[in-house]
């Protein structure tokens, strides 16, 4: 009880400071800047910070929010991320066996990065999506578990099958909507973040990953809608919430599955 107790905290605690770097990503990577070098600095006036307030969730807490050199706010974004990537990790470690949760860890991690930038900026790097595709089909081979395989090849083989139908719906629909409007309705970028979470999780969760995202995202979408009332024009990132029914399915995805077969197998 008491190991399992300070393990869970451990997970926490890396899960902050993941967060803490995640947070470094989100700012450099679009900027084609390293993740690595220089150390944090504040962001209004560019003094480099003394280590103890780099601590995640803490420093800013101790700050009280505010820059000690300049005063200035501090985005509440960033122990928002620290937060949120600790409560994922120690979420997925309760759930799944040291490998996955190692792999769902990661995937979690670039999902946090590849939400902020599309927040940021609208588009989601190749890096991230490309990226995740590649490394979804290779962690299948290795760990095929991940497909709910017995064997590497067919592992594989799902992964590849779930990057192409993610990333091809997508798609389909992206040029589907830009030909009925007459403009760019959705980005490519999208499609290629579904085809990276299909390699992960397989194609059984693609339905549940759009049916959840398209949801939340026009409910979203009508609240950002009425708040701002007349900018009609206003965009919203469709990423963070393909990021979020993916961790959503990683959270129930099984649970579901084993409903909804066991409900066919009744019947
Ligand atoms: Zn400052």
């Amino acid at each position: 009880m008491i190991p399992s107790l300070i393990l869970s905290s451990a997970v926490f605690v890396l899960g902050a400071c993941v967060g803490s770097f995640l947070n470094v990503c989100i700012l450099r990577v679009p900027l084609g800047q390293s993740i690595v070098r220089p150390r944090s600095r504040c962001p209004a006036c560019g003094l480099e910070l003394p280590g103890f307030l780099n601590l995640p969730i803490l420093g800013y807490c101790m700050l009280r929010g505010r820059a000690r050199c300049c005063g200035a706010h501090l985005d509440p974004r960033y122990p928002l991320v620290e937060l949120g990537t600790a409560l994922a990790f120690t979420a997925l470690w309760q759930l799944y066996p040291a490998p996955l949760f190692l792999v769902y860890a990661t995937l979690t991690a670039g999902l946090v990065v590849a939400s902020g930038i599309d927040l940021d900026y609208l588009v989601i790097p190749d890096s991230l999506t490309v990226g995740g595709v590649v490394t979804g089909i290779c962690a299948s081979y290795f760990l095929p578990e991940l497909q709910n395989c017995q064997n590497s090849t067919d592992a594989m083989i799902r992964s590849v099958l779930g990057a192409a139908m993610g990333g091809g719906i997508l798609w389909i629909t992206a040029k589907a909507a830009s030909w009925l409007l007459q403009k760019e309705a959705m980005g490519i970028g999208d499609a290629k973040l579904l085809a990276g979470l299909g390699a992960f999780l397989g194609w059984p969760s693609l339905p549940f990953i759009l049916v959840v995202s398209s949801f939340t995202g026009t409910l979203v979408g009508m609240v950002a809608l009425k708040s701002r009332k007349r900018k009609l024009g206003v965009k919203i990132p469709y990423g963070p919430f393909l990021a979020w029914a993916a961790f959503l399915w990683l959270l129930i995805g099984d649970w579901m599955m084993q409903k909804v077969f066991l409900k066919i197998s009744f019947e």
